[in-house]
Parts: C-alpha cells; sequence; structure tokens
C-alpha cells in the first residue's frame, strides 16, 4: 500500500522565520530605540519610509496571519459592531477586531502585540479599503494620515501616469520629515532602492524556478516564503533569505526534485489566498498530484521597473504596473503570458467574497479566457480570511472534478 504524498519543506524556512522574527522583535523595540513607526500598505512608499529612519509595518501582512492562524472569523464581528460591514474587506475587519480584542498572533511569538503607528502611508493603487482602514487607526491615535492616490483600472501605461504618482510620493516628503524629525536623504533613498530591486529580482528566481517540471515549488509554499518579499523589501535580511532559498530551488531543479511527487497537472491560481486553508489545499493537490505552478499574488511583489537612478519616478512605475490596478484586458493578457510560461493545464479563480478588486471572475474572465487558452477553470467561492464564507465540502469536491476535467484536457 503506497503511503500519502508529503508535503517537502525547504530547509531555508528556518532562516525565514529567524529573519521574520527579528523583524517583528525590532519593530516591537521601535520607540525604546529612538525610532518611529510608519505603516504602510503592502504596494506603498516602503522603500521611502525605510530611507527616512522608519520601522515599517504592513497591516495587511497582519491581515493574513490572522487569516492563517484562523483567529479572523472571531474577531471579524466585533469591527461589524462598530459599523464595518461584513462584505468589506476581511483583512480590515479582522484587523480591526484584532485592536479591538487586544489579541494578536504576534503575542503568541513573544511580543506584546502590534506596533502603535507615528505616520501612516496609503497607496490606493489596490483599493479603497486601505485608505478608510488606515484613516480609523489615524483618528484612534491621533496620527497623521497620507497617501498617494493611484488610478485603477489602468490600460497602457504612459508617463503622464507616472509623473502624477511620482509628485505625489515627492509630496510625502515634507510631512514625513516633520514625523521623522530627521532631513530626506536621496542617497539614502537610492541605496534602499537598490536593495528593494535585489530582493525583488531574487523573488522573481524564486517564482520562476516554478518553470521547471516538475516544479520545485508550489503556490501553497510561495504564499509562506514571500513573507520577507513583502515586509522587507530595501532591506539586507530579505536578500540573504532569498540567495539560500534560490540555491536551494536550483539545487531542487537540477536534481528533477518535484514539489508534487509525480507531478501530473499545472494550475494556475488567481486571486487571493484563503489564508486559513492552505495546508487542507495544498494537501489535496497533493493528493491529486497537481501542482499550483503560479499565482498573480505571489507575483504582485516582484517590481521590475525600480531603479535607483530614477528613485521617484522607477518608484512610481513599480506601484502603479501591478495586476490589480490595471483593465481587465491587460489582466488577461498577463495571464495568458503566465499560462504559456508555466506550462498550465488550468486556472482557478478565487471569488473572495471581502475583495473585489482581487477577484477577477465576476465580468466573464474566466469564460474569455477559457476561450484564448482553451484550458479549464473553476470558480472556488470563499473569502481570504472570512472562513464562513467558505465551503469546504464544496470547494474540495469542486476541486476534484476540476482534476478530472484536467485528466481529460
Ligand atoms: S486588495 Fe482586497 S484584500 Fe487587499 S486590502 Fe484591498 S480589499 Fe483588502
Amino acid at each position: 500500500m503506497s503511503s500519502a504524498p508529503e508535503r517537502r519543506d525547504f530547509a531555508a524556512t528556518k532562516q525565514m522565520k529567524a529573519v521574520m522574527f527579528k523583524y517583528f522583535t525590532e519593530l516591537s523595540q521601535a520607540s525604546e530605540n529612538g525610532k518611529k513607526t510608519a505603516w504602510c500598505t503592502s504596494v506603498g512608499p516602503a522603500e521611502l519610509l525605510r530611507s527616512m529612519g522608519f520601522e515599517v509595518y504592513f497591516p495587511e501582512n497582519h491581515g493574513a496571519m490572522l487569516g492563517a492562524t484562523r483567529m479572523a472569523p472571531d474577531l471579524i464581528p466585533l469591527a461589524n459592531a462598530r459599523g464595518f460591514s461584513p462584505d468589506i474587506c476581511s483583512y480590515l475587519t479582522s484587523d480591526i477586531g484584532s485592536y479591538l480584542k487586544g489579541e494578536t498572533p504576534l503575542q503568541k511569538m513573544g511580543l506584546s502585540g502590534v506596533p502603535k503607528a507615528d505616520v501612516l502611508v496609503f497607496n490606493t493603487n489596490q483599493c479603497r479599503d486601505v485608505k478608510d482602514w488606515f484613516q480609523w487607526y489615524a483618528r484612534e491615535w491621533n496620527v497623521p494620515c497620507i497617501g498617494i492616490h493611484s488610478p485603477r483600472a489602468v490600460g497602457a501605461l504612459d508617463d503622464s501616469l507616472f509623473e502624477y504618482v511620482a509628485k505625489q510620493i515627492e509630496s510625502l516628503i515634507e510631512p514625513l520629515e516633520a514625523v521623522a524629525g530627521t532631513k530626506f536623504d536621496i542617497d539614502k533613498l537610492r541605496e534602499i532602492i537598490a536593495l528593494s530591486k535585489q530582493c525583488t529580482e531574487l523573488w522573481k528566481q524564486v517564482l520562476e524556478a516554478a518553470v521547471a517540471v516538475p516544479s520545485p515549488i508550489t503556490f501553497f509554499d510561495g504564499t509562506i516564503q514571500m513573507g520577507p518579499a513583502v515586509v522587507l523589501r530595501g532591506h539586507q535580511d530579505a536578500i540573504d533569505f532569498y540567495e539560500a532559498l534560490v540555491a536551494e530551488l536550483n539545487q531542487r531543479v537540477a536534481d528533477g526534485v518535484g514539489a508534487v511527487e509525480g507531478e501530473k497537472h499545472r494550475v494556475y491560481w488567481e486571486g487571493m489566498p484563503i489564508w486559513g486553508k492552505l495546508r487542507d489545499l495544498s494537501t489535496q493537490f497533493l493528493d491529486l498530484q497537481a501542482c499550483v505552478v503560479a499565482s498573480t499574488y505571489c507575483n504582485s511583489w516582484i517590481f521590475d521597473a525600480l531603479d535607483p537612478v530614477d528613485p521617484f519616478g522607477s518608484m512610481a512605475r513599480a506601484y502603479s504596473s501591478i495586476f490589480i490596478c490595471r483593465s481587465d484586458d491587460e489582466k488577461e493578457n498577463y495571464i495568458q503570458r503566465m499560462a504559456e510560461k508555466y506550462k498550465i493545464d488550468g486556472v482557478i479563480y478565487h471569488d473572495a467574497k471581502t475583495c473585489p478588486n482581487n477577484s477577477n471572475c465576476r465580468y466573464e474572465m474566466p469564460q474569455r479566457m477559457r476561450e484564448k487558452l482553451g484550458k479549464p477553470y473553476l470558480v472556488i467561492n470563499g473569502d481570504l480570511n472570512d472562513l464562513r464564507l467558505y465551503s469546504e465540502e464544496q470547494a474540495r469536491t469542486n476541486i476534484e472534478a476540476f482534476a478530472e476535467q484536467l485528466v481529460e484536457a
């Protein structure tokens, strides 16, 4: 009798955990070390903040932790009771619920809790929710909330758009100097952008390792390994970790070792992860010998445009060309390129109930993509954090039926 296939972990995971622990420890010690803390949205101006000496905290990362630890469903109702609709971003509602209850997964790491912001800096390139989210804390703590308003549903990119965004990034300097108590230094910013660029190139190599057949990494691995690319871009620790991970992936490719033993099918994941169900989904795909080799989500932290020679212009280009703020035509072109590059057999679209911004199956895109790619698709109804919106049984059955279609295709 053959035993169930097992998930292959990476030796580098230990280093990733140490890097993340150090990051959170430094954040929690910011004020005793005389440092200011800036909250930043996931594709906000982290490089600028870091260059000005801020410790940078990303509440969406905390939202993902609340989802992965399955704390979110108990916390969301607290935010609902304060007036935040159950239909809006469940990162927002679980994070505010966590604040209201005074409970966070960071306490399980031995830390006192979420670091209080001295300033909150958003970019609406992904959604409006992040601004509403940050403004709530700004009112709560009486601290400034500033940000960038980015165009969304953008078709062709052009210089006027980049100039518009670059000017907004530059205009953040004065209010940030007032909070930081230090002067902006363009050379420091160039240095941080160079580090950020190195991190992004390494993260790209991690994800592109999945081009190999069999793939040495799955989407589910990627959601775990991406922590440093999200919270530590512009920091040497992230670079050191990804160098180790890339070396390990290259070794797996050289040895023909796949993340999914006996890989038979290759799938693309479009949309948000279902954080509280990553392990279950990963196991089901493993059992089906299907590897989710690529995703829009993990690739959203590749910022090719960053360039220390043109700090503001290149940050504007990087932040304004991410998938989530593009038109459906551009998104479809992107998915098509990814499907070809990663030799995809089918596409899964996650319709995350509380994130319309990152759910691309509501306006007939899966059907159009099936025509373009000639590959089957599946829509999974669920949510990033609110597991009350996800039917495990239904998803499991649908995934099994989808895998059958992959066999037939
Ligand atoms: S993009 Fe979606 S998940 Fe992310 S902050 Fe906005 S609404 Fe929430």
